[in-house]
């Protein structure tokens, strides 16, 4: 269960639907309620502003009438007050200096102080407003100006608001010791009819939201689907495509799809190049080593057949034939041997600092006897001491085959010059002799296990076809290089390169 949750969250057609969700839907749902606020704010700040520029001619009127100190004697003013707080469907307060309620239109309030920081602010000569959610009102509160006070008067006057008392004063008019502002008028209006309003927007809001989540959904589900189906499409193909060789993935479709079916195409090429050179390989191995078992069989069979008359001397010749057929199996046994040391993935080298030079000499003296057989002049030239970093068995593995070659495949009176040099990088050895050649087309092909240019001639001077395999691994292991350059009947040339220091892989940062 908990697999199956990690899959489905865990896929990208859950992702992609997500993302194409929340695109839609996230947007969508700010917007909305961006809006309905944007329009809330609109309608307070246009009953605040209608509300103070009404409430302008009040203030003037209470400033003038000396309304704050009897509030009965002005009909007039009572009457509009009364008139305002029902077209507001609210309510209107006078309260003076003293913060003391002078008139109530709930008459609730009225000879109580009031002692609310937007009144007390409003005292002071600052106009604001407060919007109650709970009762869904909207509370103004505009200073009384004194109409006598001129800016002059400011220095003054400035503790007169302290000292000012509206139960001492009886004069009809303010004087401009009271101060720049008599009192505050408090109006509060109903916003009911905005909350109406919101009520309706934000049913509005919610039937577009609905339709953007339905439309969300359909998109998301289409889109995602959409996309990730060639992905799934290759999910399917591949253990299809794995059981049958020759189909490949299409390469269609997204740049991302066609790059993973291109690279998948190419690596199950390769896998199947492995495939058929492993085959291949172990074909030739069974073929190589049936042939002597062949030879031995035909020769024992045919001294089985003289049921014991077979002259000595045919004993002894057939004898002599069967051992080197031996001979010959082994050392493909032995050649084999090395290559699969070689040809081991992580095989590690024993690699020491070595005198090239002396490794050189010593291969060539044990190659002597050899080349002194086959009547082949055997020559080594240094340039200058050299120490390399090498494993020394299977450099010098790589090395031996090439000489040996270079003497097998020659004539008689040939030569073959091993030179030995190099720069402040790499150590270079030249192998170059006199002898038969490679044909050009072949060129390409001698470091293939088991190639032989020709096949007899080759078993005849004793090659199994796996030598310069070998020496190829070898150098190849040593972080190096082998080139070829032959001219048939004229002779063969390998150059080898390796770096005097050799660098573990992984180390080379
Ligand atoms: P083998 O054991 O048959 O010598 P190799 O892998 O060493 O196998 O060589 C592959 C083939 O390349 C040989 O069979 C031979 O035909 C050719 N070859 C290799 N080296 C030389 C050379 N120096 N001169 C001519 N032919 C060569």
């Amino acid at each position: 269960m908990k697999e199956k949750l990690i899959r489905f969250f865990g896929s990208l057609h859950i992702h992609f639907f997500l993302i194409i969700f929340l695109a839609a839907m996230i947007p969508a749902s700010l917007i909305t309620t961006g809006f309905v606020r944007l329009y809330e704010n609109r309608q307070i700040q246009t009953d605040y502003s209608q509300i103070t520029s009404q409430a302008k001619l009040i203030t003037n009127q209470i400033a003038t009438t000396g309304y704050l100190n009897d509030p009965s004697a002005v009909d007039f003013l009572n009457a509009e007050l009364t008139a305002m707080a029902n077209a507001y469907g609210g309510r209107m307060m006078v309260i003076n200096n003293s913060l003391q309620v002078v008139k109530d239109t709930y008459s609730a309030e009225e000879g109580k102080s009031v002692v609310w920081s937007n009144v007390v602010k409003a005292s002071r000569g600052t106009t604001s407003y407060y919007v109650d959610q709970e009762s869904n009102y909207i509370i103004v509160t505009i200073p009384i100006p004194n109409m006598t006070y001129s800016d002059s008067d400011k220095t003054s006057d400035s503790n007169s608001l302290l000292s000012s008392n509206d139960s001492d004063s009886d004069s009809s008019l303010r004087t401009k010791e009271e101060g720049p502002y008599l009192g505050v008028l408090l109006i509060m209006k109903s916003t009911d009819d905005i909350s109406q309003n919101i009520t309706f927007l934000q049913d509005v809001m919610w039937e577009v939201l609905l339709v953007v989540f339905i439309f969300a959904v359909v998109t998301a589900a289409f889109f995602s689907d959409r996309m990730t189906r060639p992905l799934r499409k290759i999910r399917d193909l591949i253990p299809h495509i794995q059981d049958h060789a020759e189909e490949t993935l299409p390469t269609k479709g997204y740049t991302e799809v066609r790059d993973i079916a291109e690279h998948f195409n190419t690596f199950k090429e390769k896998m199947q190049d492995i495939d058929d050179s492993r085959a291949e390989f172990v074909s030739n191995v069974s073929h190589e080593l049936k042939t002597p078992l062949a030879s031995m069989k035909v020769l024992a069979d045919s001294i089985n057949s003289m049921g014991g008359e077979a002259p000595l001397e045919m004993y002894q010749e057939f004898m002599g034939d069967i051992t080197s057929e031996i001979d010959r199996e082994t050392s493909i046994i032995n050649d084999l041997l090395s290559l699969v040391k070689l040809d081991k993935s992580g095989v590690s080298l024993n690699i020491q600092s070595l005198n090239m030079n002396e490794l050189l000499e010593n291969l060539l003296k044990r190659l002597r006897p050899l080349a002194e057989k086959q009547g082949v002049e055997l020559v080594l030239e240094s340039f200058r001491p050299i120490v390399c970093d090498v494993d020394e068995v299977k450099f010098t593995l790589a090395i031996m085959n090439l000489v040996e070659n270079g003497i097998k495949y020659n004539h008689e009176g040939g030569w073959v010059h091993v030179t030995l040099n190099s720069d402040h990088e790499y150590c270079f050895i030249k192998v170059k002799d006199s002898g038969m050649g490679i044909p050009e087309d072949s060129l390409d092909r001698i470091f293939e296990r088991f190639y032989r240019v020709d096949k007899s001639h080759s078993r005849e001077i004793g090659g199994t076809g796996l030598g310069l395999a070998i020496t190829w691994n070898s150098i190849m292991l040593h972080h190096g290089e082998i080139k070829v350059a032959s001219i048939l009947d004229q002779g063969t040339t390998f150059d080898v390169r390796i770096p005097l220091k050799y660098i573990q892989e992984g180390d080379e940062k």
